[in-house]
Parts: structure tokens; sequence; C-alpha cells
């Protein structure tokens, strides 16, 4: 079975170097311990952080170890009472193509429901981020305007239609026609490609208007985001501080915004989260997640990128925007 594992702690750029292929046998399982086959691998941004080499809130990659991560797969051998061959399964044992463990470290999913890939997306934990954000973060209610960055990404274009389909508007910011599109195509009431523009504040300032403005701001990429973020939001606006993407593979912390006092002057509440935090909200989110897609209010897309090999690209190219939806590697 092969694995990618990390070849050192980094800074900086991504690059493949700090990646390799390795094969490894995989043991003969245990009582209580399944085989596993992975069919489906996700890559995210918050895994760079785990590669710098010091602790988070969330412990870094092992140097030599393969990496973890989301992953479906399914049981090819069972020694566990209640998993059988063929099972859909997830766990966090992705990068590799198989493994073995312990069930009751893994969780059963129903593939006859949506399709296994499903729930490493919209209906997995990048879907609940989404949810959480808007929901106990922003509390978005409906007629309220709402500015996504990262629109198009994994996390974005759920969160676009999440907050459609709880009744706000919606102003979508991504790089690129393609992505905009999009963002259009899922429902976005107006979309500005920050590529395109040097004045983001007044690209989405100008698209906020026939909505009454911006009341809240849901943060995936930092950096010059977040500056035009402070300026165009509306006094007593909300910001979930979910993600910088922007900052990531930086090699040392550059200055923040230079109109953090907007959040004075503007009576702001900024709130960052961590969705392992908020998992209390599940039940909540599968529900309002089936009546949605239920009633054709949410769609997906992804990308997705071929053989285990390619899952250091798949992983690289979150931080170049080569993804529009999840990005995802099949096995
Ligand atoms: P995405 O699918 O959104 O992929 C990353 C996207 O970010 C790219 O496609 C690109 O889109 C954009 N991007 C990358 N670099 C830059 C840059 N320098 N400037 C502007 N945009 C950039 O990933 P996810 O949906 O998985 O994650 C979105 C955000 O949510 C991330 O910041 C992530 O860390 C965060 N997150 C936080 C969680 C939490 O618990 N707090 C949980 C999950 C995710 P484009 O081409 O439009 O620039």
């Amino acid at each position: 079975s092969r694995e990618i594992r990390l070849t050192q702690h980094f800074t900086g750029p991504v690059k493949s170097d700090y990646f390799e292929l390795s094969e490894t046998d995989l043991p003969e399982p245990a009582e209580g311990e399944v085989v596993v086959r992975n069919a489906w691998l996700s890559v995210d941004p918050y895994m760079r952080g785990r590669m710098i080499g010091v602790k988070t809130y969330i412990d870094p990659f092992e140097v030599g170890a393969p990496l973890e991560g989301g992953a479906v797969g399914q049981v090819v051998q069972s020694k566990a009472d209640g998993f059988a061959e063929g099972d859909w399964v997830m766990s966090m044992k992705g990068w590799r193509e198989g493994y073995v463990a312990a069930a009751d470290s893994l969780t059963k999913i129903d593939a006859s429901v949506l399709p296994p890939e499903a729930y490493l997306g919209v209906a997995g934990l990048t879907g609940m981020t989404a949810y959480i954000g808007l929901k106990r973060i922003i509390e978005l209610k409906a007629g309220e305007t709402l500015w996504m960055s990262a629109a198009a990404g994994a996390v974005g274009s759920a969160g676009v239609q999440f907050a459609k389909a709880m009744g706000a508007n919606v102003i979508a910011t991504a790089g690129g026609q393609e992505k905009t599109d999009f963002c259009t195509e899922i429902g976005a009431d107006a979309v500005v490609d920050y590529k395109a523009t040097d004045d983001l504040a007044g690209a989405v300032r100008a698209a906020a208007e026939p909505f009454g403005g911006v009341d809240a701001y849901f943060e995936n990429v930092g950096g010059d985001h977040l500056q035009a973020a402070l300026d165009v939001i509306k006094p007593h606006g909300r910001m979930a501080v979910c993600g910088m993407i922007a900052r990531y593979n930086d090699d040392t912390p550059l200055p923040g915004p230079t109109n953090l006092t907007q959040i004075i002057a503007k009576k702001l509440k900024v709130q960052g989260f961590i969705l392992s935090d908020h998992f209390d909200l599940q039940g909540e989110f599968i529900k309002d997640l089936s009546d949605w897609m239920m009633a054709g209010k949410v769609k997906t897309r992804d990308t997705v990128y071929d053989g285990i090999e390619q899952t250091p690209d798949a992983f690289m190219g979150l931080f170049t925007g080569a993804n529009i939806g999840k990005m995802l590697v099949k096995l």
C-alpha cells in the first residue's frame, strides 16, 4: 500500500520536495480491527499549519510518517463486529491507499444516500464549517447581506448556498472569471473577481449597494481581503474568522490590516472559530442540509486529482487557487 510521507517541517511556499511517496506492507488485522482501502482523500488548507512543526490547536505532522487527513474508503477485510467487507467508512487516515485500524476509530457512512466523497465536502467537515460560521458565529438572518470570501472554494461554495437557503443576500469574491461564474451559478446575488480589481473594497461596496451594504463577512482569506472587509462592512457588522489562507505560506508574520480601528469605530463583532469546538451543532446541520438538498438548494462541484501520487499537487493547488469546489484526490 502506498502512502505520502512528510520529509521535513517547513515555512514558506509548499514544494513537492517536502513529500515522498513510500510503499508499506499493511499488517494483518487483529481482533476488532479492519483493513480499509481508501477511495477518496481530502486535502485542506489547515494541513499547512501542521507542516510547520509547532503545536497550534492541533499537533504537527510527524516527519517520516504518513500525513493524515479526511478520507473515505471501503472495508476489504474485517475482524470487527458490525463491520463487513464493502462497508464505507470515514477516517482521518488520508494521504494513503490503505490502512489497518480499530473499527471503533472509524465512522460508518451511508453511500446510498450521498456519494461517498460528499462526506468529505458539503456533508462533512467542510459543510459543517460553513454552517457553524453562518449559524453560530455570524448568526445570519434572512434579509441580511453576507460577503463570502474564497466563495468558489469548498467552504465558500457551501456557505454561499447555505446563506441563500437562510434567506440572506450574498456577495461572493473569488479569483478569476470561471470562479465568479460558478458563484453566480450557485446563487450568489453579486460577484467580484478580486484578481480583476485593484480596489477590492470599492468593488465589493458597489456590488453590495443594491442590497443595502454588507452586514456580515465570512473570512477565509486574510490580508487584503480583511483590510477591505473592515472598510466595507456596516456599523455593528459581524465577522466570522474561519481561515486566512493568504497568510499560511508566509515565512515571517506580516503586519496586519492598517485599519483595525474600524473594529472600534464601527462596533464590530469579530470572532474566530475552530470547527471541532462546535460538533454539538451536527444534528441541526444534518437536518438543515437534508432539507436544503431535498429542495434542490445545494449543488456540489469537486476538483478531482487522480491517484495517490497526485496528493501533494492537489494540496499545493489550494494555494494557487487550482480548485473550484472541494479539492479531492480519487484513488
Ligand atoms: P478552498 O477550497 O477555499 O481552497 C482554497 C482557496 O483559497 C483557493 O481555491 C483560492 O481561491 C483561495 N486562495 C488561496 N490563496 C489565496 C490568496 N493568497 N489570496 C486569496 N485567495 C486565496 O479551501 P477550504 O474551503 O477547505 O478552506 C477555506 C478556508 O477555511 C481556509 O482559510 C481554511 O483554512 C479555513 N477552514 C477553517 C476551518 C476552521 O475550523 N476554522 C475548517 C475548515 C477550513 P481563489 O482562486 O478564489 O483565490
